[in-house]
């Protein structure tokens, strides 16, 4: 296996901005991932890259080795009601999920069009429309770079909650995710738990097949479905996490600015969560705004684009000034959804 040195990395994201990795390695099999570690200099930085969908890479890159996780496979077991689908990490998330659903296998049809790989959606425990994958996941092998050992987690053991699990809290840089165990039922009812849905289909049962048309149809309107046509779609995605505050806080922003009511969704017991894209939208920021090469998607506030030939400090600075806005009007603090690095 080959160590390249100074590879640029923004072609390896969605965004396309960002620096070079010192060091880079495309690891193929578990055995390619374990010499890797077993070679790599403790002194050195180890980055795990996926589809790069979710990443803002800094414009000095990477002063360490990313290892480009590059794992596949896709098995199917069959059992009475429901299907085991055990996934590489480095295969495509959309391309799996096209592939149950052509099954009848229902559990992830929510999550279409989603890009980036298989091994990030145990990280950030990846949700859409009322469905996560904590749902469906029996089980996820890993690499311990503690203990240097394979490992296999229970879904109890990933610690899964709202967007969240140990891979990205608790024991972030620890686990390398392998390969993802899921548990499907067939000729399962599709999950059309929220409104964007339910208004496609009219009070009728769907099948997964339209499900999934219907989810990538909803988010391509809203240019959140990769596609190189369209320069809206340049993105990390939602750049921002929907934060969950406490209902008084909502309440008084609501009595601040004499309406009746802000817009929120009930979330842990005595807490809301408020769509950031309201928060960004109501302090002033619309959408289609540019500020240099950077700017703010014309089909959705909560996604900074790339607008051609941005600089990483050019995103950093429409984050910047997103948070200290949305801050100083409201008081909440906008938590940036992907990961930054070499920053
Ligand atoms: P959206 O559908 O406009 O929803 C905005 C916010 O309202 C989200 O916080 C969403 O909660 C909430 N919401 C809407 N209907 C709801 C309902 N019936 N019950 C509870 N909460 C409700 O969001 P969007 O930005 O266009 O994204 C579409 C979907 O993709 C959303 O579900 C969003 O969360 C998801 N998404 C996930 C990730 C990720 O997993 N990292 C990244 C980007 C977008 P939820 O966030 O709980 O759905």
């Amino acid at each position: 296996m080959e160590i390249l040195e100074n590879i640029p990395l923004a072609p390896f994201t969605t965004l396309g901005v960002g620096g070079p990795a010192r060091h880079f390695a495309r690891a193929r099999s578990v055995e390619d991932v374990l010499h890797l570690f077993s070679t790599a200099q403790d002194s050195e930085e180890v980055f795990i890259l996926g589809g790069g969908s979710n990443l803002l890479i800094s414009d000095a890159g990477f002063n360490g080795l990313v290892i480009k996780l590059e794992i596949g496979g896709v098995g199917f077991q069959n059992y009475d009601d429901h299907t085991l689908v055990e996934v590489g990490a480095g295969e495509d998330w959309d391309g799996s999920v096209a592939a149950c659903v052509e099954r009848d296998l229902a559990g992830v049809e929510c999550l279409s069009g989603i890009p980036g790989t298989v091994g990030g959606t145990p990280v950030q425990n990846v949700g859409a429309y009322g469905q996560e994958v904590s749902e469906s996941i029996v089980s996820v092998r890993c690499y311990d770079r503690r203990e240097r050992k394979l490992v296999e987690l229970s879904a109890l053991e990933c610690g899964f909650a709202y967007r969240t699990s140990i891979f990205n809290t608790d024991e972030r840089d620890r686990y390398v995710v392998l390969s993802v165990l899921y548990r499907l039922i067939r000729n399962g009812p599709p999950k059309i738990a929220y409104k964007d849905l339910q208004e496609r289909f009219d009070g009728r049962e769907p099948t997964l097949a339209e499900t999934r048309a219907a989810v990538i149809a909803i988010r391509r309107e809203k240019s959140m479905v990769i596609d190189a046509a369209d320069p809206n779609s340049r993105s990390a995605g939602s750049f921002f996490k929907n934060p969950i505050v406490k209902t008084s806080v909502a309440d008084l922003i609501a009595e601040e600015m004499e309406i009746d009511r802000v817009p929120h969704f009930p979330a842990d017991e005595g807490k809301v969560k408020i769509p950031a894209a309201w928060l960004i939208e109501r302090a002033g920021f619309e959408k289609g705004l540019v500020l240099g090469n950077a700017g703010i998607s014309r089909n959705h506030s909560l996604a900074i684009i790339n607008r051609g030939g941005a600089s990483a400090s050019e995103i950093v600075a429409l984050k910047d000034l997103i948070q200290k806005t949305v801050f100083d009007k409201f008081g909440i603090s906008l938590q940036p959804e992907p990961i930054l690095l070499g920053f």
